[in-house]
């Protein structure tokens, strides 16, 4: 079982840094397949689940940009 969450680097339309660069979180396509059901996750601290750090500069490497982390 796998369900879609919207992109939280790129906001769900693909692109990042002022449609500078194709996202590379999501490939561009707006959205991350996660494994299992969307209980299993709880929202990633550093990134508080928007998938950036240090004022939208960097990929959260916590979590890979995805914004959630498996629960415990
Ligand atoms: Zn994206
Ligand atoms: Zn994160």
């Amino acid at each position: 079982m796998s369900f879609q969450k919207t992109c939280g680097p790129c906001s769900g339309d693909g692109w990042i840094e002022n449609r500078h660069d194709t996202c590379p979180v999501c490939n561009g396509v707006g959205y991350i397949v996660m494994a299992g059901d969307s209980d299993d996750y709880v929202r990633c601290g550093p990134c508080s689940g928007d998938g950036w750090i240090d004022n939208r500069h960097d990929i959260c490497g916590t979590c890979g940009g995805c914004g959630k982390l498996e629960s415990p």
